[in-house]
C-alpha cells in the first residue's frame, strides 16, 4: 500500500474533493547541439517529418476533444496551432537547414521558433502577440515527439488539477473540464486563479510551493480547501472521514440554501445589503436560480481574457444588457476594465513591478478609444436603470474627473444620436490604493458610491504581494493598519452621505463579517460559493455589539489581539 502523506498549503477555496490528480505541465527539453554526421540526415529528417505528422495528429484529436466540450470559439487556440504545423514555408526552411548546415531538427526548429516568436512579440497587432504562447506550445509538442516521449496532457474530467503555476487563461480553460479542483505551487489567497475557483465553486489550495513534483497524474487524492490540505493516498481510514465530511458538508449546503430568502439583517434589524461578485458566465447561475441578488463587483475582465483584446462594443452591449436583465431588480455595479497586474495586459512587453504599472484606470485613461466603447456599451445597456459604473485603481482625484468627463462626452454623443439609456446612472470608485484612503474625503465629494477592494488595499498598504505564496503570512486582513483604515474610509464615505461596500475577499471572510458591520459598512460583496454562510452570520450579529467590537480592535496596535477578539467573538456568538 502506498504511504499515505500530507501536504499543507493555503487555503483558497472551499470544499472538499476525493479524485485523481492531473498534473498541469510545460516539460522542459534539451536541445541536440551536436553536428550530424553526413550519414545521419536523412534520419534527422525522417525523424522531424514524424514528429510533425504526431504532434499534427495529437492537436487535431485535442481539438475536437475541446469543440465538444467547450465549442468552436474556445476551440480556435487549436486551430492557430495547427495552422502553423502546417506552414509548407516555415518547414522547408527547417528541412534545408538541417541538410545545409548539418544541425539537429531540434536545434534549427528550436531556432526558428524562437525567431517567429521574437516577431510576433514585436509585432504591433495585438492578435498575433498572443499567439507568442501558441508558438511555445507547438515547441513543447514536437520537441516531445522528437524525443518520443508520450503525451501526458490528456486532460481528463473530474481530475484535480496540480501546477506549478496557474494562470487566470490556465484556470478558466480547465473549468470547462468539470475539474473538482485546482492546487498549485505558487499563488497566493487573492491571486486571480484562486478568486476563480472560489468563483466556480470548486475546491483550491495554493502556495504548496513544490506540490507539482510529488504528485503524479493519475494519483488518488482528496483535496480539502477548508483546512488547505493536499491528502496523497489516502487510507482506507481517511477516507471513510472525508466522505463522512463530503455528506456533512451537504447536508450544511442544503441548510443554508433555506436562509436565502430570509432578509439580510442583524438580529438587531439593520440592514446589510448582501451581493455577490462575478466574474463568469458559470456564476451568473448563481444570481438566476439561487441568489436573486444584486451584483457588487461585475469583473469585465473575463471579456478581454477570452476574446484576447478588447471585445467590440456589440458584444460588450450584449453581455452588460444580459447581466442587467437577469439581476433586475436588483442592481449591478459593473467595474470597467482593471486589466494589468496579475490579469492579461493589452501588450506583451513585460513590466518589472506590474501590480505598480499600466493598470486598471490607468489603461482607461491611456486608451480612451478603449475607454469610451466601454463606457457606451455600459450606458446604452442601462435602459433598465439598474446598472452602477465602478472605475478601479483609483489613486488620485484628478484620475476621477478625467474618468467623468469621459463619461460625460460619451453620454452627449449617445444624447446626440437619441440612444436610450440612464442619464442619472451611478459612478463609484474602488479604494484599493493608499492615496485613495488620504483623499477619501475628497473622493466622495465626486462619486455616488465608494466600494473597498481589500485585496489591492491590503498588498499596497502592507507593501505584499498579494500573489506571493513566501509572503502570505504577511497578508493580513486583521492588521491594525488595515483595521483603522478602512474604518476612516467608511467614516469619509459617511460624512459625505454616500454609500460604502467592501467586494475585496475580505468580505468573503466569516471572521470578519462582525468587523465589517460593526464598521458601519453598508454593502458586502461576496463570492457566490460564501454567499449563505455570510448572510446567516449577519443575521445571527447583534449590530450594537459589533460596533462595541469594532471600537475595541480599533485600539489595538497588533494583529494578534485583533484576531483573538474577533475570533473570541466569533465563537461565542456567531459559530454557536
Ligand atoms: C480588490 O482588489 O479587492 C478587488 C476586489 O479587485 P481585484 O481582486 O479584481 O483586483
Ligand atoms: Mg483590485
Amino acid at each position: 500500500m502506498p504511504k499515505e502523506i500530507t501536504y499543507k498549503g493555503v487555503p483558497a477555496s472551499p470544499g472538499i474533493s476525493i479524485g485523481k490528480a492531473y498534473i498541469y505541465t510545460r516539460s522542459i527539453f534539451e536541445i541536440d547541439i551536436q553536428i550530424l554526421n553526413e550519414g545521419d540526415v536523412e534520419k534527422e529528417l525522417l525523424e522531424f517529418a514524424n514528429a510533425i505528422e504526431l504532434s499534427k495528429k495529437e492537436l487535431n484529436k485535442i481539438r475536437a476533444l475541446s469543440y465538444e466540450k467547450v465549442g468552436e470559439n474556445n476551440s480556435l487556440i487549436f486551430d492557430a496551432q495547427i495552422d502553423i504545423l502546417n506552414d509548407k514555408f516555415f518547414f522547408n526552411n527547417v528541412n534545408l537547414r538541417i541538410q545545409n548546415e548539418k544541425r539537429t531538427a531540434s536545434y534549427v526548429f528550436d531556432d526558428e521558433i524562437t525567431k517567429l516568436g521574437h516577431l510576433l512579440v514585436n509585432s504591433k497587432d495585438e492578435y498575433l502577440k498572443d499567439r507568442f504562447n501558441d508558438l511555445k506550445d507547438i515547441r513543447n509538442r514536437v520537441f516531445r515527439n522528437l524525443k518520443k516521449e508520450k503525451l501526458v496532457s490528456k486532460v481528463e474530467e473530474n481530475s484535480i488539477i496540480i501546477g506549478h503555476e496557474l494562470s487566470p487563461a490556465d484556470t478558466i480553460l480547465f473549468s470547462k473540464r468539470k475539474v473538482q479542483g485546482y492546487a498549485s505551487d505558487k499563488g497566493g489567497l487573492t491571486s486571480h486563479a484562486a478568486i476563480i475557483s472560489r468563483a466556480l465553486r470548486v475546491p483550491a489550495v495554493v502556495g504548496m510551493k513544490d506540490i507539482s513534483k510529488k504528485i503524479n497524474s493519475g494519483d488518488l487524492i482528496i483535496i480539502d480547501g477548508l483546512t488547505g490540505l493536499i491528502i496523497l493516498n489516502p487510507s482506507d481510514e481517511t477516507l471513510l472521514t472525508y466522505k463522512k465530511k463530503l455528506e456533512e458538508l451537504k447536508e450544511y449546503e442544503k441548510k443554508l440554501k433555506e436562509i436565502l430568502y430570509l432578509p439580510s439583517e442583524t438580529s438587531d434589524n439593520k440592514l446589510i445589503e448582501l451581493s455577490a461578485n462575478i466574474e463568469f458566465d458559470e456564476e451568473i447561475d448563481f444570481i438566476v436560480n439561487t441568489g436573486h441578488c444584486g451584483i457588487g463587483l461585475y469583473r469585465t475582465e473575463h471579456l478581454f481574457l477570452e476574446a484576447g483584446d478588447f471585445p467590440s462594443e456589440e458584444r460588450q452591449i450584449e453581455e452588460y444588457t444580459h447581466i442587467a436583465n437577469v439581476t433586475y431588480p436588483n442592481t449591478v455595479t459593473i467595474r470597467t476594465y482593471d486589466i494589468g497586474g496579475d490579469k492579461l495586459l493589452p501588450r506583451s512587453e513585460k513590466e518589472d513591478n506590474p501590480f505598480l504599472g499600466w493598470r486598471g484606470i490607468r489603461i482607461c485613461l491611456d486608451r480612451v478609444d478603449i475607454f469610451k466603447e466601454q463606457l457606451s456599451a455600459l450606458l446604452r445597456s442601462s435602459k433598465e436603470k439598474n446598472i452602477k459604473i465602478m472605475f478601479p485603481m483609483i489613486s488620485s482625484v484628478s484620475e476621477v474627473i478625467r474618468a467623468k468627463e469621459i463619461l460625460n462626452e460619451v453620454k452627449i454623443d449617445l444624447e446626440s444620436k437619441e440612444i436610450n439609456f440612464d442619464r442619472n446612472i451611478q459612478i463609484g470608485i474602488m479604494i484599493e490604493v493608499p492615496s485613495a484612503y488620504f483623499l477619501a474625503d475628497e473622493l466622495a465629494k465626486e462619486v455616488d458610491f465608494f466600494s473597498i477592494g481589500t485585496n489591492d488595499l491590503i498588498q499596497y498598504l502592507l507593501a505584499v504581494d498579494r500573489g506571493n505564496e513566501y509572503i502570505s503570512n504577511l497578508f493580513l486582513e486583521f492588521h491594525p493598519a488595515v483595521i483603522r483604515a478602512l474604518k476612516k474610509i467608511t467614516d469619509s464615505a459617511h460624512r459625505n452621505n454616500i454609500k460604502i461596500s467592501v467586494c475585496g475577499e475580505m468580505a468573503s471572510n466569516p471572521l470578519a463579517t462582525a468587523v465589517l458591520v460593526g464598521m458601519g459598512i453598508d454593502e458586502l460583496s461576496v463570492s457566490p460559493s460564501i454567499f449563505p454562510e455570510i448572510k446567516q452570520i449577519i443575521r445571527k450579529i447583534n449590530y450594537c455589539e459589533a460596533k462595541g467590537l469594532c471600537d475595541e480592535i480599533l485600539k489595538f496596535s497588533n494583529e494578534k489581539e485583533i484576531k483573538s477578539l474577533v475570533t473570541e467573538y466569533f465563537n461565542n456568538k456567531v459559530a454557536c
